[in-house]
């Protein structure tokens, strides 16, 4: 046995290190390790014990030589055993002091006379002295480093593993290099086909698994089915109660949904708040109900999010392969678009794909596209949307409200591309437009002697946080010439749901500066408005949902006597927004709303024929 090499000589003239590298505890005090940079930084970390990252597995059991070893017999060793890359040696009590490494070692005998200049030599001289001497749950991410620090030079010698200082084996860098790579591969691998939040596959791997099924359901002659499921109204959670809480929102749903599939069914996080399910043997579209149907019943109960019970529903769209579409992407667009159908029947529903339904992806697609370039081409417009002051029947201000001249389609209302603009960025840009759109025009609404009123803008969320967004409004407004009391900024409530610091001191630097601040949609939030305390603002607007059929519904009448309630404590004024008939306007006003903005006036209507609305609307009222 070669262990038995090992002597008890270590009179060397580097022994004091050696000594100190193989005498150092485990857990020795830092003043005695730091001669040994190595040595150092492995023991701080070698108390993580994992047996996945432990070097352990890596390790060759290669028997020991000691330090007065000749070096013709470590030749020898060479020689007959070819795969050995190095050799530890160890002192008189087995503790590792360096290693000789094959090639160098080797190649030092190819040259004339080496066997006799050096043959008869102890194998101390020889060796590589600063060996990495690690303990043996040492983690090969540690040793890695360890290596990369070093100046890779241990990559080829590897490394010594010791248990409570005495030597276990040695381990070639390479095979750790190997290791790793082939860790790193999995792990991008995961990366690349794992949704990282709800550890669900993800969109490419879904897609891979959707083409492999339908190629084989092609063979065998079998149906694929999928099913496509978006979370109703998820943006407002997200927006109102935090990212976190959206994030464990979604991991919720997805347990939910793999609760609801059977085995070898594949339950995907497509992207945001968007799930699919493939599955691969379907016999007919009942199949595919039962299951969306589960889904729906599945969603009827709670799910608990950070302490709190929450209800959210989901719509639902499925398709199947081959007789909706033969192919993955068609198949996807399917499924899409009947799912957009089942949003737009009132969400938490489900509906199976028939020809005629629209296909949204697509269209969204293209709308994006067109998008992109629509403000260049300057297809943007604003309308305005007069609001009246019921106690003296004048038009006080206007909303400025955007609309999208498409080349093809015709006039565009913001339902149709506002959220596309919003989730694309480009929100940023146009809201921008908008605001120095709308300022140009209130300018020339002032110098042309129309009594002064105010403009109204909308403000997006993602408008409101980009970091120069005061500096911006506040240079328009100066670059216009118009009154910062003649612009109104109307935010919704989600943009109030964030930290307080980050809202609080943009809204207070534009009030400061005269800006006004409303609050728009109000109600439809689900804040607990104890933001309301916090901010400057001017005005709540009363979302149109409560305005409409106040006079019908009577638990209206109430909402929006309480949010009237509730803004008088707090000295705001109340827009009654949404008010299309007299009986709503009466409503509104006996609550106590005191303006009002609605079809009951004018709808939205380009400045020119704003203009003579209004001079007709001043006409008829004096
Ligand atoms: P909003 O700010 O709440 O604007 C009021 C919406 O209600 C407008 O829809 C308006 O046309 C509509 N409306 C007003 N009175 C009545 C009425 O009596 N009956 C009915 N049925 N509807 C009425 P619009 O113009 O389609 O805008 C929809 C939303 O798009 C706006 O809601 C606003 O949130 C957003 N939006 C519009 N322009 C912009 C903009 O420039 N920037 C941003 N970020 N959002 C905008
Ligand atoms: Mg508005
Ligand atoms: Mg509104």
């Amino acid at each position: 046995m070669l262990s038995t090499l090992a002597s008890s000589n270590s009179n060397n003239k580097n022994a004091r290190m050696m000594s100190l590298l193989a005498n150092t505890p485990v857990d020795a005090d830092e003043a005695s390790i730091n001669e040994s940079p190595y040595n150092t930084s492995i023991h701080k970390r070698s108390n993580r014990i994992d047996d996945n990252t432990t070097i352990l597995r890596l390790l060759n059991n290669t028997p020991s030589v000691s330090e007065d070893t000749l070096c013709l017999l470590v030749l020898e060793l060479f020689q007959q055993q070819p795969l050995l890359f190095a050799i530890p040696v160890v002192n008189h009590s087995n503790i590792p002091t360096g290693i000789v490494e094959r090639n160098s070692f080797v190649e030092l005998f190819i040259k004339p006379y080496a066997k006799e200049l050096y043959a008869k030599k102890t194998i101390l001289s020889f060796m590589n002295k600063t060996p990495v001497i690690v303990d043996k749950g040492t983690s090969i991410d540690d040793i890695a480093r360890i290596i990369v620090d070093a100046g890779m030079q241990h990559m080829v010698s590897g490394f010594i593993a010791t248990t409570e200082g005495q030597y276990l084996g040695i381990a070639n860098g390479h095979n750790l290099l190997t290791e790793i790579t082939q860790r790193k591969q999995a792990s991008l691998f995961h990366l690349a086909h794992y949704d990282q939040l709800t550890k669900l596959p993800n969109r490419v791997l879904f897609l891979d698994r959707l083409n492999v099924a339908i190629i084989q359901s092609d063979r065998q002659k079998t149906h694929v089915g999928l099913v496509f499921i978006d979370l109703d109204k998820f943006k407002h959670f997200n927006d109102s109660m935090g990212h976190s809480f959206g994030d464990e929102l979604l991991i919720a749903v997805a347990e939910r949904l793999v609760g609801c599939s059977r085995e070898g069914e594949t339950v995907a996080r497509l992207s945001g708040d968007e799930f699919t399910i493939l599955l691969d043997n379907v016999k007919s579209q009942r199949d595919l109900d039962i299951l969306c149907n589960r889904i729906l019943d599945a969603m009827k109960r709670p799910l608990q999010i950070m302490g709190r019970e929450v209800f959210i529903t989901v719509s639902i769209g499925s398709a199947m392969s081959p007789q909706d579409d033969d192919q993955s992407a068609g198949l996807l667009v399917k499924a899409d678009a009947a799912m957009y159908e089942a949003k737009r029947s009132g969400r938490n529903a489900y509906r199976h794909y028939v020809p005629g339904m629209n296909l949204y992806s697509y269209e969204r697609m293209t709308l994006e596209t067109d998008l992109r370039m629509a403000l260049e081409r300057n297809e943007f417009e604003l309308f305005y949307q007069p609001q009246v002051l019921l106690s003296t029947g004048k038009v006080v201000g206007n909303e400025a409200l955007i609309r999208w001249r498409h080349p093809e389609r015709g006039l565009l209302a913001p339902i149709h591309f506002i959220e596309i603009i919003e989730e694309s960025g480009l929100i940023v840009p146009i809201g921008k437009w908008v605001i120095e759109e709308a300022c140009r025009q209130q300018m020339i609404w002032m110098k042309s002697g129309l009594e002064p009123m105010c403009m109204s803008v909308n403000i997006s969320a993602m408008q409101f946080y980009q970091s120069d967004f005061c500096e911006m409004v506040k240079s328009i407004v100066m670059e216009s010439g118009i009154q910062p009391e003649h612009l109104e900024l109307e935010l919704t409530e989600s943009v109030c749901m964030h930290d307080v610091i980050s809202v609080l001191n943009p809204l207070q630097e534009l009030h400061e500066f005269g800006i006004k601040l409303a609050i728009d949609d109000f109600g439809t939030g689900f804040s607990n408005l104890s933001y309301l305390n916090k901010f400057p603002i001017d005005r709540l607007k009363i979302d149109q949902s409560f305005i409409r059929n106040i006079d019908s519904e009577p638990v209206n009448i109430e909402i929006v006597r309480a949010i009237v309630a509730l803004g008088r404590s707090m000295s705001l004024e109340l827009v009654a927004e949404g008010v299309e008939t007299d009986s709503e306007m009466n409503l509104a006003e006996s609550c106590g709303c005191e303006f009002v903005q609605g079809y009951r006036f004018s709808k939205p209507l380009p400045a020119d024929q704003l203009e003579l609305w209004l001079n007709q609307f001043s006409a008829i009222q004096s």
